[in-house]
């Protein structure tokens, strides 16, 4: 069924989520900041709206894709007296758990349906409509909004109540952020030991040390041709993006008084590799980093 969809932040995710929500014959209008983002949106079929009021006006369905919990706080806001009474709102940035929570609670008195829905894949999976949704909110929130997720992703899985989006996937980057390193701290050790990296990864990927950070995105050139590590590490997934999830963990651990001490020191490397000025290169070549020097 065809839904009218407000869509705001056009960005290098929410661009290509807009052009294939209108591949899948739903009408869509969007607005975003950048003249440049409104301009690739428009090419790809959506409706230019002037400002974020204005394309919440008709829609039944409205998706935020902005750069942090402030901005969708913000936006929220300014169009909370624009949306229609029956309009579900989604929220798919990757934000803090605080942000979001306090996000649903500004339409809890109209009762509006809302959902925390962040998102994997990046922006190969957003172009290719093959990302993985993880929706926080209640049930009949995900039922609407399972089919409009569905055509700009492969899966889409809810996680419990208000929040519950956001907090998987930072708990899911944070396993990653420090697998990643792990994974280089043992091909370093392998290297200094004189095992070749081609043995180190048979073995590993076989064993009990498997994981994603070395079977698909593994940090060393030659065994997975596919991963950054075989184009000087060009992303992928970039260190900066890596740093923001890690410190949006670290967020959620202080105010929930969690102890995740592999975390934080997790965060602390990736933030210094960034600030070194590596935040662009994929965050496996934090591995460059760890066997010395400034990871040039
Ligand atoms: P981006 O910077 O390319 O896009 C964000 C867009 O929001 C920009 O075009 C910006 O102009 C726009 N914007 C900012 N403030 C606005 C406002 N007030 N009103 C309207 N538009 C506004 O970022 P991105 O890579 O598309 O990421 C978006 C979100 O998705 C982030 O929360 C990010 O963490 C998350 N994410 C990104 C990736 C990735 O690989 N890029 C992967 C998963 C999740």
């Amino acid at each position: 069924m065809s839904s009218t969809i407000g869509f705001i932040g056009l960005g290098n995710m929410g661009g290509p989520m807009a052009a294939n929500l209108v591949k899948a014959h739903h009408k869509v209008t969007g607005f975003d900041v950048a003249p440049a983002a409104r301009e690739a949106a428009k090419e790809a079929g959506v409706v230019i709206a002037a400002s974020a009021a204005e394309t919440v006006a008709e829609a039944d369905v409205i998706v935020t894709m902005l750069p942090n919990g402030r901005l969708v706080l913000g936006v929220w806001n300014e169009i909370a007296a624009h949306v229609k009474p029956e309009a579900l709102i989604i929220d798919s940035s990757t934000i803090d758990v605080d942000s979001a929570r306090n996000a649903h609670g500004l339409f809890a008195a109209s009762g509006h349906l809302t959902l925390d829905a962040p998102v994997s894949g990046g922006t190969v999976g957003a172009q290719a409509a093959t990302l993985t949704f993880m929706a926080g909110g209640s049930k009949p929130a995900f039922a609407r909004a399972e089919p409009i997720l569905l055509a700009m992703g492969k899966r889409a899985v809810h996680c419990g109540e208000a929040g519950a989006g956001q907090a998987a996937k930072i708990c899911n980057n944070m396993i990653l952020g420090i697998s990643m390193i792990g994974v280089a701290e043992a091909f370093v050790l392998g290297e200094k030991l004189g095992l070749t990296h081609e043995a180190l990864f048979n073995v590993a990927s076989t064993s009990s040390g498997q994981c994603w950070a070395l079977t698909t995105n593994c940090p060393v050139p030659g065994p997975v041709p596919t991963s950054p590590a075989n184009r000087d590490y060009r992303p992928g997934f970039a260190a900066a993006l890596m740093l923001k999830d890690m410190k949006l963990s670290q967020d959620a651990a202080l105010s929930s008084g969690a102890a995740t001490p592999l975390g934080a020191h997790a965060t602390q490397l990736f933030d210094l590799f960034d600030k070194l000025g590596h935040g662009n290169e994929d965050f496996s070549a934090i591995i460059r980093f760890l066997r010395g020097g400034t990871g040039g």
